[in-house]
């Protein structure tokens, strides 16, 4: 029983899926890259199909970005079982949204601290004979006695293990409590979603219940983290006892890894985290050695970033030398090195003495000890920049990555195969070169596309020839006045509606010239605080149930652009006004040329348009989820129409594109109704 059929859970393949699956099995059987594009409907996640039935022992991670990713793999996984019984799956999801442990502050510092305290006591007391910790007096007094808001010990953690004597060589380990076992055996035979298994877990510890159920899976699914972060990453494989190398590795979205990576690599500082090394520094022990010292460094960084809020920019790069410069000048140091190394040590000595008082915050010296160290080691990397960013009020100094191929290429090497999945990882070569640039070139890297089998009479795409968000016409009337001329007219499409802008500011400008001759359909507008989305949404997918309709004007990138199903008649219709490129500034014009010395022309591309085209893609995909759905989509923008983009859309869109202009507009929207 080892063929793809024998693994795949449906009675039938969709057009094109079978030559996916073939082609996800050849990359499983003998390693490598392959990096899938495959719009919606495709049965992507059918993937997992084919690296079950050739995975010849090795485990799979499937990293997902989202609980309703991990939700379709536990679907997908259910039906693969009704054929396969024997198939065992589980998942881990990060520590934040699974500790059941009060308290406040860094959740895996926290869990990292409390566990090392509640091992050292379960070992202490099970020499002395106590081999249940749930038994013990002692344990169970200081159960009793731990300050659920500064814990010291995990009493969800004590309640997950026993220690057992080892059979050869004496000595004593510790193992799975009958507790944990149990409920791991739970997850692995029934599929027990994240939020259940909390409840479930009731005194126990569901960290420890998923990585129990993990080491008997054969697939677990796990969030990006637990495989991009090299700690996280680190710990999860001595967790499994496996290597990467043992490991077929499959990525959902798989659009998002860049950016996700580099947010990983990136890190940032602000006025909030000086004022807190500040507090941190009074707050310390006189005697500590090069306290002076180090205090006197402080006010050199503050008169840095004052001096940055008179630059007119909202983001530029700073020179790392001149920002040095500046806080050794009046300093007791001569080196960056001495003042990074003297930070290390005093946020180390901050760190253990916090956990030791059950206070698991990154303190300030910390996140200032961490941005000095990404400064001063990315100094002469490329691969960094050093910029600064104004939001509202506040002044962000970063240390940001902006090429993730070097890291991504290692995850890729590590792992025997890596299978990168996305509805838009279009073109494919330029994804390519994005994530594996430095793969060596006989890296066995492959790729696959499938076209779009949903019906073409379902669908109509329009490009516009008359409009555009290009810099040198953002002030223009007509240009505007265009804009709204076409919303208008899109308006007399039935069902829900969709805009999408390429900036807030755009959103607020334009939405407040069409707002008001909008009667007959309700209005709803991206909301910039996330906290308002969730209500303002489900409110706008309802309209249809009602028999009334409405138009969601939202950002491209937003939250509202994707990972969200608008099935039938909850979106009719998308248009998106703009190619969303980041804002062209300095910062912008440095990642452009360092991506021009890596690729070549073909690197403007890459840094600049990809990240635009690809949110476009995403906001148009929101339209047609199902074969049965109908919609127009629409690109509001005379740039798509340019070949240098044209001829990077799918292939399905390069056929199909309609050119429109204000005035035939209104009638092919009439012929396709
Ligand atoms: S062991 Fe479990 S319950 Fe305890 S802190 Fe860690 S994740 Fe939380």
């Amino acid at each position: 029983m080892n063929e793809l059929q024998d693994w795949f859970a449906y009675s039938s393949y969709r057009p094109g899926q079978e030559e996916m699956l073939r082609k996800a099995v050849e990359t499983a059987k003998s390693g490598g890259v392959l990096l899938i594009d495959a719009p919606t409907g495709s049965g992507k996640s059918s993937v997992i199909s084919s690296l079950l039935s050739v995975r010849k022992g090795r485990q799979i991670i499937v990293a997902v970005r989202t609980i309703s990713q991990l939700a379709t793999y536990i679907r997908e996984l259910e039906l693969i079982r009704k054929k396969q019984s024997d198939l065992k799956f589980s998942y881990l999801v990060g520590k934040n949204t699974m500790c059941p442990l009060g308290g406040t502050g860094d959740t895996y510092r926290k869990c990292e601290a409390v566990k090392a305290f509640s091992t050292a006591l379960i070992r202490e007391r099970a020499d002395r004979g106590s081999l249940d910790p749930t038994r013990d007096k002692i344990i169970l007094d200081q159960i009793r006695k731990n300050d659920p808001d500064h814990p010291l010990i995990c009493p969800y953690f004590i309640r997950s293990k026993i220690a057992v004597q080892n059979e050869k060589g004496g000595g004593l380990r510790l193992v799975p409590s009958e507790g944990c076992k149990k409920i791991s055996g739970r997850v692995i035979e029934r599929s027990i979603l994240p939020d259940s298994l909390k409840e479930i877990c009731e005194s126990i510890c569901p960290y420890e219940v998923m990585t129990q159920a993990s080491l008997q899976a054969d697939v677990i699914i796990c969030n990006y983290y637990h495989i991009m972060d090299d700690q996280i990453r680190e710990q999860l494989y001595l967790n499994l006892g496996r290597e990467p190398s043992d490991v077929l590795l499959l990525i959902d979205e798989a659009h998002n890894c860049g950016d996700v990576m580099q947010d990983i690599m990136s890190v940032s500082l602000d006025h909030r985290a000086l004022e807190q090394a500040d507090h941190d520094i009074t707050s310390i022990r006189k005697d500590v050695k090069d306290l002076e010292a180090i205090r006197r460094l402080i006010p050199g960084i503050k008169k840095f970033l004052d001096g940055l809020r008179r630059s007119t920019e909202t983001e530029d790069w700073f020179d790392p030398q001149i920002f040095s410069r500046m806080i050794l000048r009046e300093s007791f140091y001569t080196t960056m090195e001495e003042v990074v190394d003297d930070f290390m040590d005093l946020a180390e000595n901050i760190k253990e003495a916090n956990n030791k008082r059950g206070d698991y915050r990154t303190s300030g010296i910390e996140r200032l000890s961490s941005f000095l160290y990404r400064l001063h080691n990315s100094g002469t990397n490329p691969a960094y920049l050093t910029l600064f960013r104004k939001d509202n009020d506040n002044i962000y100094l970063e240390v940001r990555n902006i090429d993730p191929s070097p890291a991504l290429s290692t995850l890729a090497r590590e792992h025997f195969c890596s299978i990168y999945i996305s509805g838009t990882l279009t073109p494919l070569l330029s994804y390519q070169q994005l994530y594996f640039r430095v793969l060596p070139s006989d890296y066995p890297i492959h790729t696959f596309s499938l076209p779009n089998h949903f019906p073409k009479k379902n669908r109509a795409l329009l490009a516009t020839s008359d409009i555009t968000s290009a810099f040198s016409q953002r002030q223009s009337e007509e240009n505007t006045k265009r804009m709204v001329t076409y919303i208008r007219a899109f308006c007399n499409l039935p069902g829900n509606l969709g805009v999408w802008f390429p900036s807030y500011q755009m959103l607020e400008s334009v939405t407040r010239e069409v707002e008001m001759h909008l009667h007959d359909r309700e209005v709803f507008i991206e909301p910039r605080e996330s906290s308002e989305a969730g209500a303002l949404l489900s409110r706008f997918i309802n309209l249809p149930a009602m028999r009334k309709k409405g138009i969601l004007f939202a950002v491209c990138g937003g939250k509202f652009s994707e990972g969200l199903d608008y099935r039938g008649e909850m979106l009719t219709g998308a248009m998106v006004i703009g190619l969303p490129l980041a804002p062209w500034n300095q910062v912008r014009q440095m990642i452009m040329q360092y991506y021009t010395r890596q690729y070549g022309e073909e690197g403007k591309f890459i840094a600049y348009t990809l990240p635009a085209l690809n949110k476009v893609l995403q906001a148009l995909g929101r339209v047609l989820r199902t074969p049965e759905d109908r919609g127009v989509l629409i690109m509001g923008d005379n740039r798509f129409l340019d070949p240098t983009i044209k001829e990077r859309l799918p292939g399905w869109m390069q056929q199909e594109i309609q050119e429109t202009t204000i005035q035939s507009f209104p009638t092919l929207l009439k012929e396709w109704k």
